[in-house]
């Protein structure tokens, strides 16, 4: 296998994975080894295979870094060695990531190569804090700069004076440590002071931060702020613009820490709409589904046949396929689902429900069955192991024989150190069911005092209460659209000083 290897020099972007390109996911998700930088995406490298050789090689707290030299030789052996190797770096690998010297080294030592473009923080951080870096009437140019990290030496390799009259914008990287030598090099070398400049912080990431000033003023401003790194600085007019195209900040739920408590595997839907909405979204999964062996032999014998939950219609058409039935197996029965998820899901499989209540409740469910004839009829009730038994016991009321049909288990999940952290943060905690509630007091979660706690509905509002917490939001509609309209209103409401 020997000389067969290829490196990849990846970019990973400025940090919000949503700006990773689709080749940098490819190539991460079939390499043999990755090395990486501190500055990576959030979940990058969730994608890796499980055997890849995943390596750190960036500075660490109170441990010396590799060298560039030492990176260079490792890029060349494991190419040589025949591996496929994704060298990934933060922003672009050839915008001040020193990729320019790690593919130099690849070709002096005759290794295959890829370079992989990615969005660079010095356009990406700017863009989400409202500050083109060129615009038609603003900026005709742009230049990237960046000096050295210690600030006694910020001026070594910088030629002030080309910089002051540089016609366009100014994109600095560089430790927000320089920044006070720095603007006062490029006034003294004649920039106008009373230019417009921003710092922005953690560019797209969700926590980021943008400090406006003029020239002459943003680094007392900086300071001010606690500004840390990484932040870019723009220089140039286009940095007033802002004022006119910051789009970030103005999101519905922009600032806010949401915690989902919902299991991994349907917490995405939720944690994306939240996202979309400008919040800060942190995964906290108390719960997770596990599917039971199911004994069905069809639906044959059923007239009426009862969903109570997405999850169960899911698992319902797992059983039914083993069978090797499908949706057609439903022909003779009415279909009743508990909500609008439930039923949605129900469609997404080709069934139309026919009784879907109002409010996605048992209760409600009973009620709106009320005109569905059941009396010595055959129905099943397809649900969690664990579920209220107010819709079997209603049915078997009205004459009906019911056979209930536990699909799955839901069990507690243990919160890491990271996910209790990150729950502290919260300004709003979402419950989408009572085994949430439980689960996550159980696994030593805590809602934050200063947190709104929210509610998916009533059932879950009550569990809520009996473990002693306030429910400050409670959803309309019982799912999960009606639960990030509550809670979108309810931040609006906070954001309005009362009249
Ligand atoms: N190759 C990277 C830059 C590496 S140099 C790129 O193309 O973006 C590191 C500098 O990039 C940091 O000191 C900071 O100035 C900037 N930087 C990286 N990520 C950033 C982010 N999310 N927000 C603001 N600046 C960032």
């Amino acid at each position: 296998m020997r000389g067969s290897g290829i490196v990849y020099l990846v970019g990973a972007g400025p940090g919000d994975p949503g700006l990773m390109t689709r080749r940098s996911l490819e190539l991460i998700a079939t390499a043999d080894a990755i090395l990486y930088d501190r500055l990576i995406p959030p979940g990058a490298l969730d994608g890796a295979p499980k055997g890849a050789d995943v390596r750190y090689v960036g500075k660490r707290p109170g441990q010396s870094a590799l060298t560039q030299d030492e990176i260079n030789d490792l890029l060349v052996e494991l190419g040589r060695a025949g591996r496929r190797v994704v060298r990934l770096k933060g922003g672009d690998p050839f915008v001040f990531g020193r990729g320019g010297e790690e593919a130099e080294a690849l070709a002096a030592a005759g290794v295959a190569f890829e370079v992989v473009p990615g969005v660079t923080a010095g356009v990406a951080a700017p863009a989400y804090a409202g500050i083109p870096v060129t615009h038609r009437d603003a900026a005709s140019a742009v230049a990237f700069v960046t000096g050295h990290e210690d600030p006694e030496k910020a001026d070594s390799a910088l030629d002030w004076e080309a910089l002051a009259r540089f016609p366009g914008t100014l994109v600095l990287y560089m430790g927000v440590r320089n920044l006070p030598l720095v603007t006062e090099r490029l006034v003294a070398a004649g920039r106008d002071p009373a230019e417009a400049a921003a710092v922005v912080e953690r560019g797209t990431l969700p926590d980021q931060r943008t400090v406006t000033a003029t020239l002459s003023e943003i680094a007392s401003r900086v300071e001010e702020e606690g500004i840390r790194p990484p932040a870019v600085t723009a220089i140039g007019p286009v940095a007033g613009l802002r004022e006119t195209i910051a789009w970030l900040e103005r999101r519905p739920l922009y600032g806010e820490v949401v915690a989902v408590t919902r299991a991994r595997a349907q917490a995405s839907g939720l944690a994306a709409r939240l996202r979309e909405l400008g919040a800060e979204v942190v995964e906290t999964p108390a719960i997770r589904i596990e599917a039971r062996p199911v004994r069905l032999a069809g639906l044959a014998d059923y007239a009426l046949v009862c969903l109570t939950s997405p999850n169960g219609v899911r698992l319902l058409f797992e059983a039914l396929g083993n069978l090797g039935l499908d949706a057609r197996a439903f022909a003779g029965a009415t279909v009743a689902a508990i909500g609008p998820g439930t039923a949605a899901e129900l469609a997404g499989h080709g069934i139309r429900a026919d009784v879907v209540p109002e409010r996605s409740v048992a209760e409600a469910l009973v009620d709106a069955l009320a005109s569905v004839q059941v009396e010595g009829r055959r129905v099943l009730v397809a649900r969690a192991s664990e579920a209220r038994d107010v819709l079997p016991e209603a049915l078997r009321k009205r004459g009906a024989e019911v056979d209930v049909l536990p699909l799955y288990d839901t069990l507690g999940e243990r919160l890491t150190d990271g996910q209790l952290e990150a729950l502290s943060r919260a300004t709003y905690v979402t419950f989408t069911s009572s085994s949430t509630v439980r689960f996550l007091l159980e696994s030593g979660g805590r809602v934050p005092d200063s947190a709104r706690v929210v509610s998916i509905g009533p059932i879950t509002s009550r569990a809520l209460r009996e473990h002693g917490l306030d429910v400050h939001v409670e959803a309309e509609r019982h799912d999960v659209d009606g639960l990030v309209a509550a809670l979108t209103e309810d931040a609006a409401a906070r954001r309005v000083p009362a009249a």
